[in-house]
């Protein structure tokens, strides 16, 4: 920074915001040297933040700020690197895919060797005749598809498993075809297929109920050790891309428990709000919990539905027919309207926030009719009511959403990491596709997500999303969509508090919140937004703790 652009900065800070200090509280740290965007309005910018117990008990200039330290405070220069409130994933999956990153080879990488070496590495340590698994493997992402002989050159010995990301479709080895009893006679069964070679050989690729005959074969039992220790690792993982608070968009008693005894045992790294899956909701209102159970770590949020399929599997509900599928296919439904209004009436009745996972124009027209007439049948003030991912939009169903104050929680990256099933949707549609633009400039308050595993939880990779709507090769989707950094750090950091009904809490960098921020290693406004992804992330700060540092 030069001495001009520094003194012009120091004079943007001025003011100190502090808690009043009742008790003397004396800060335990003191962060100085700072570039902070706070994401608050009333100090939008500054240079120091003090700590304690916690929480931010003050914010403003170096000058302000450092003169609050005392002989214990501990002081660290930022040396002028930029500090961003920490970020909400508002819809993944960390339970549950905490645990499969403890069973599974992570097979998110770009060729094929490196896949190949990341289970050769996992069989040297899995005793004989056991199962090496992986998972997050997407056929998009390699020069070419994974097969057979791929795997058999890796893992001669053990029967192996590679899982789509997807979730529908394996590839599997020699061994894992001989366990099963496939060969290249056997004939597909109902609803799946194995895919042959141009020979009439098994290339080792299984779809849906194909898939099935060898998951059969894989124990699965997880104890709840498994979930603690699945919960403390994706909790670290998140912490490494800068987020600090994620909501679980499907939480089992299972994962809530591996939530909790990860905390207990001090290695819960994130904070974790948890919409319960539908089926369980019985169990939690017989014992008296609503939304908002917990604390700050550890929350019970809303109950999750769900209204259609998905985007990337082309199950999404649509009005209009998928492009290039034939018998004007318009994708599926996965609950009943009477499905959606029973559990959603029980739940509202019992004090629970409502989560609907709905992602076409007709799923989203359902839902919203469904809470539509809840909330008149029985108002609630502030009742939150979510659409999770909400993708395909029209502007009536925007206005809807907008007279219910409806949140949407869309997939932050899907243009970016996704554009590979664009072209099933259309450049028409795309126009109205995770329509960020429209739903702020409709006064809504949409958050960020990854739906990981789907996409990663990486909050540098939603932002270039959503300003460039650019995909891996170049392809624009949406340009309509666009958004500022400024209104997508928002969407990110308090939209996502607000879903959780914590914006008083967190989601911004002022006096009383708690102490939850990244240090990034470049300015993002400073960044061209096609470069915004290469930020690394250099620590993550969570209740005032460095739960990472690179
Ligand atoms: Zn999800």
């Amino acid at each position: 920074m030069s001495p001009l652009s520094r003194r012009h900065f120091l004079q943007g800070v001025s003011s100190l915001l502090a808690l009043p200090l009742v008790r003397a509280e004396q800060p335990e740290i003191v962060l100085y040297n700072g570039n902070i965007w706070t994401v608050d309005p009333a100090q939008p910018r500054a240079q120091a933040l003090a700590i304690s117990g916690g929480r931010f008990l003050a914010v403003g200039s170096n000058a302000d700020v450092l003169s609050l330290a005392t002989a214990r405070t501990r002081k660290i220069d930022l040396a002028f690197k930029t500090v961003l409130p920490g970020f909400n994933d508002a819809h993944s999956h960390p339970g549950e895919s905490g645990v499969e990153h403890l069973r599974k080879v992570a097979c998110d990488k770009d060729s094929i060797e490196k896949i190949q070496s990341a289970l050769r590495e996992r069989a040297l340590q899995t005793p004989p005749g056991q199962w090496v698994l992986g998972f997050l493997y997407d056929d998009g992402k390699t020069p070419r598809p994974i097969n057979r002989h791929d795997l058999d050159a890796a893992v001669p010995d053990h029967p192996v498993l590679v899982q789509h990301r997807g979730g529908h479709t394996v590839f599997v080895n020699f061994v894992a075809l001989q366990l099963a009893n496939v060969n290249d006679q056997t004939p597909d069964p109902p609803g799946g297929r194995f895919e042959h070679d141009s020979a009439g050989h098994l290339t080792g690729f299984a779809g849906d109920a194909a898939a099935q005959v060898f998951f059969k074969l894989i124990p699965r039992k997880n104890s709840r050790d498994d979930y603690r220790q699945g919960a403390a690792l994706i909790s670290k993982m998140f912490t490494s891309k800068g987020v600090t608070s994620a909501c679980d968009a499907d939480a089992s008693p299972e994962d809530v428990q591996g939530y909790q005894d990860a905390r207990d045992a001090g290695n819960l790294a994130m904070r974790v709000y948890c919409l319960v899956a539908a089926d369980s909701l019985d169990h939690f209102i017989a014992a008296g919990i609503h939304t908002g159970f917990g604390d700050e770590w550890v929350r019970i949020g809303g109950v999750k539905q769900y209204a259609d399929g998905s985007i990337s599997e082309r199950t999404a509900w649509l009005s209009q027919p998928y492009i290039g599928i034939g018998n004007n296919y318009v994708g599926l439904q996965l609950s009943s309207r009477e499905q959606l209004y029973e559990t959603g009436r029980k739940a509202h009745l019992a004090g629970w926030q409502l989560a609907t996972h709905a992602n076409g124009d007709l799923a989203i027209d359902r839902i919203l009719g469904v809470y539509e007439q809840i909330q008149k049948e029985s108002p609630k003030k502030d009742p939150r009511f979510r659409i999770e991912h909400c993708t395909l939009l029209t502007d009536p169903l925007i206005q809807r959403m907008r007279a219910l104050q409806v949140i949407p929680a869309p997939f932050s990256c899907y243009v970016y990491f996704h554009g590979d099933v664009m072209h099933f949707y259309g450049e028409d549609r795309t126009r109205h596709m995770f329509p960020m633009r429209s739903f702020l400039d409709a006064g809504l308050r949409p958050t960020d997500s990854s739906d990981y595993t789907a996409s990663p939880s990486h909050p540098m990779m939603w932002l270039q999303s959503q300003l460039t709507r650019t995909d891996m090769k170049g392809n624009v989707w949406g340009a309509n969509q666009r958004i500022t950094l400024q209104e997508a750090i928002r969407c990110g950091t308090v939209n996502g508090a607000y879903a959780s009904f914590e914006e008083n809490l967190k989601g911004s960098i002022q006096p009383g919140q708690l102490a939850d921020l990244v240090v990034l290693a470049q300015d993002p406004f400073k960044t061209d937004p096609s470069e915004l992804l290469k930020i690394q992330v250099e620590r993550t700060m969570v209740g005032g703790i460095w739960k990472y540092e690179s």
